[in-house]
């Protein structure tokens, strides 16, 4: 990816974490989703006072893409507000991010739109994936 394509995509990421519903644990983050056909999904975490309901910005972005058709992810950012760390998904969201897919970009970024870049299987090594399934899915299964 270009640099100027990367740092749109980070823009994007800080602009959905502004929706963040976090009344909870007042951490708000912010995803956006590069499909492989070039649109942009976003998401922001979304909390529930039933704490085990809340959903992350992550696998909010992934099931608003997959839900309009979407399966085939070029890049994903995430953004957090910690000045001084790169926001990092939580293990449940590694694990959807590698259901997609191993080797996308997922840039982990600061405030100040710097960020490191990983793939799914980085951020996930020995993740589960579908072919461990003694009966793997059909490629076009819904
Ligand atoms: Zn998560």
């Amino acid at each position: 990816m270009e640099a100027s394509e990367i740092q749109s995509l980070i823009a994007k990421s800080r602009e959905a974490l502004t929706f963040a519903y976090c009344p909870y644990s007042k951490f708000k983050v912010g995803a956006a989703l590069l499909t492989k056909e070039g649109k942009v999904f976003t998401g922001c975490n979304v909390e529930n006072v039933s704490y085990p309901l809340c959903i992350c910005a992550e696998r909010t972005a992934i099931v608003k893409a997959v839900s309009e058709g979407y399966r085939e992810f070029k890049a994903m950012a995430i953004a957090t507000e910690l000045p001084d760390t790169f926001a990092s998904p939580c293990g449940a969201c590694r694990q959807v991010l590698l259901e997609f897919g191993s080797n996308y970009d997922i840039f982990l970024t600061k405030p100040d739109m710097t960020y490191v870049k990983m793939t799914p299987a980085e951020l996930l090594p020995l993740g589960f994936t579908p072919n461990l399934l003694l009966e793997p899915p059909n490629q076009d299964s819904s």
